[in-house]
């Protein structure tokens, strides 16, 4: 197999760090690949951060509770970088949007705490080398900067969003603390297209080397029950129910040929970005763990975590 090493030759203490997580994966022979070391998929309701939903929280303790679980995996491998895939950054119809200021900063002011506020270095050569293997797929990316011309006065459109931030939060509490980060906004492509885009980016993180997590931050269907924000619809569960069962089987091809109608009635707005993931992960066997699945105020929550393993040479 191209591209994929012996964990060894790359991180000595790997095995040690897998036992001590205790997941089972070297019971199944198991070995990470070079590149990408583990992704997740996560949601993204404000309420899930304490200084925001107080008691509220408890009412997700199932997702709170997979997120530390996530953010500790992601922290026990130690990436250089966290890719981050958002639906809530500046979402342009053909071009995924990459932030690109140096340093990467938001806050939780639109949900009325400004002091929880983020402050991360951001991967540059990553971002550039994603643009750069794009264009090669004829795939163009828009590189935000505060200082473009064209975003002064139209908000912080450089800024990090809650789809980043929440997952954020669980990861610095966790103990990310010098990595940088990546923030990507998916576009509205194709899906085909979007597997494509994870592909680039693949093939950026390996062509530098780098060891990365990759978080595709998502909700699921916003119209699960009769007092969900988007109004309901039956056919939210079901959107639910096939996208948690083929993430559990990780049946790339079900995820990637959704129905269309379902995705569109679902009222859903992460299955982008978990498209995304599914070409950044491709040619790669993955373990698949459902940490959490629920919906309590009618929007679908999925917490996952997607292990690269490839199984010993006989
Ligand atoms: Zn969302």
């Amino acid at each position: 197999m191209e591209n994929i090493y012996r964990c060894e030759e790359i991180f000595p203490d790997i095995r040690k760090f897998i036992k001590d997580a205790g997941d089972g994966i070297l019971e199944r022979g198991g070995c990470f690949t070079l590149g990408v070391l583990v992704a997740g998929i996560s949601p993204h309701p404000p309420l899930i951060i304490p200084e925001i939903g107080g008691r509220e929280i408890d009412r997700v303790r199932s997702t709170a509770d997979a997120l530390v679980k996530l953010s500790d995996q992601v922290v026990t491998l130690s990436p250089e970088t966290v890719i981050f895939i958002t639906p809530h950054g500046p979402v342009f119809r053909d071009t995924p949007a990459i932030l690109a200021d140096e340093k990467l900063q938001g806050n939780f002011g639109d949900f009325g705490v400004p002091g929880v506020n983020f402050n991360v270095k951001n991967d540059i050569p990553l971002v550039k080398a994603i643009a750069e293997e794009s264009r090669k797929v004829s795939i163009g990316v828009k590189l935000l900067k505060k200082d473009n011309n064209w975003i002064r006065g139209r908000g912080d459109m450089a800024a990090l969003d809650h789809g980043i931030m929440v997952p954020l939060y669980y990861l610095e509490k966790a103990g990310f603390k010098d990595g940088c980060i990546v923030a990507i906004t998916f576009a509205m492509l194709p899906f085909k297209d979007l597997y494509r885009f994870g592909e680039a980016i693949k093939k950026a993180v390996e062509a530098l080397g780098r060891r990365v997590a990759v978080i595709a931050s998502g909700d699921l269907s916003h119209r699960l029950t009769r007092d969900a924000p988007a109004g309901y619809n039956p056919l939210g569960k079901e959107y639910d129910r096939q996208i948690v069962e083929n993430v559990k089987e990780y049946n790339t091809t079900k995820l990637l040929e959704m129905d269309e109608n379902l995705v569109s009635v679902a009222g859903e707005c992460g299955i982008r970005s978990i498209i995304i993931l599914l070409g950044i992960l491709s040619d790669c066997k993955i373990a698949p763990q459902i940490l959490s699945y629920e919906g309590p105020f009618g929007v679908g929550y999925l917490v996952a975590l997607l292990t690269p393993v490839i199984e010993e040479d006989v």
